[in-house]
């Protein structure tokens, strides 16, 4: 098996879980070969490896996404939801082909930002937001296939996919999706109202945002990607025409992560 491996963060090359797995994926018969910063994997490349936690997987990500290559997080730190494995549990799993291949939806925007990081692959896994660049608060008119919301007095808004539902959206009061939900998510961050609430939207939804602000430009963030962009753009996002393909090794590690990191359910009556 021709496998690729992206090492989010450097100072993880020389943990020891991770040169036993090298060395017994080699063992197995796998072709490693470790990508340097900005390195895409082969086209015949039959896994990508995606070594550190949620956010390296951001980036692993972007490497595969549409090119059908499929992607595993391999996690050195506490369970991630993106990144969930263990180094122990992944040559078993790979040499044995005791995996499943799960889809996980992208969005797409139509915005050009003059950021190429964002302009040359306009597309994410968590979410797109748009938020306050400077002191004036930021209103947003969102509409869902034409039909307009009333205006968002916000510090920002998330457009989240379900994998993002455990990430910013998270912090801005938005509802936990099972990732194989087939949904969107808009939340306001900080509105500036007792009424608003988060909203799940089906993921065949075409989303336009347009924003008023008393400030020249606007954040807009794709994942771990941003630019300011002017307050006056216009914005399409919706889902993109293909999925990540995410291996997954055991369908209960959603839990898990829930519980090992964001804690759900911490309770004195739920200690054992
Ligand atoms: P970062 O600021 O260095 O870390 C963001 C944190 O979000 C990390 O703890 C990361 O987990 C976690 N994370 C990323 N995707 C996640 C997911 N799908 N579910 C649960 N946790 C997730 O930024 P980064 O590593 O480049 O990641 C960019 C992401 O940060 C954005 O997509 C956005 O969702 C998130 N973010 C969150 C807030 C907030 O909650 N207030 C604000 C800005 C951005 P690991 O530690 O495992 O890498």
């Amino acid at each position: 098996m021709k496998t690729a491996i992206y090492i989010g963060k450097r100072e993880a090359e020389a943990e020891k879980g991770l040169s036993e797995l090298w060395n017994e994926l080699r063992a197995g018969g796998c072709e490693l070969s470790f990508l340097e910063d900005g390195e895409e994997p082969h086209e015949d490349t039959d896994m990508l490896l995606s070594v550190g936690g949620d956010g390296s997987f951001l980036s692993a990500s972007k490497l595969v996404a549409g090119k059908d290559i499929p992607v595993m997080g391999v996690n050195l730190g506490r369970l991630g939801f993106l990144s969930e494995n263990r180094p122990a549990a992944v040559a078993a799993a790979m040499l044995s082909g005791e995996y499943t291949v799960e889809s996980r939806a992208m969005l797409r925007t139509d915005v050009h930002t003059g950021n190429d990081a964002i302009d040359s692959w306009p597309y994410a896994l968590n979410e797109f937001t748009v938020h306050r660049a400077g002191a004036a608060m930021l209103g947003v008119d969102v509409t869902l296939d034409g039909v307009q919301l009333p205006t968002y007095w916000a510090d920002g808004l998330i457009i989240s996919t379900s994998s993002g539902s455990t990430a910013y959206s998270l912090s801005a009061g938005g509802p936990i999706v099972l990732p194989e939900s087939r949904v969107l998510i808009v939340s306001p961050i900080a509105p500036h109202n007792l009424n608003v609430r988060p909203l799940v939207v089906p993921d065949s939804t075409q989303i336009v945002l347009r924003m008023h602000s008393r400030d020249e430009k606007v954040v807009f963030t794709a994942d771990n990607r941003t630019a300011l962009i002017p307050s006056d753009t216009e914005i399409g996002i919706g889902v993109a025409q293909f999925s990540l393909k995410r291996v997954q090794l055991n369908r209960s590690n959603f839990i898990d992560a829930l519980t090992e990191k964001l804690f759900w359910g911490e309770d004195v009556r739920n200690i054992k």
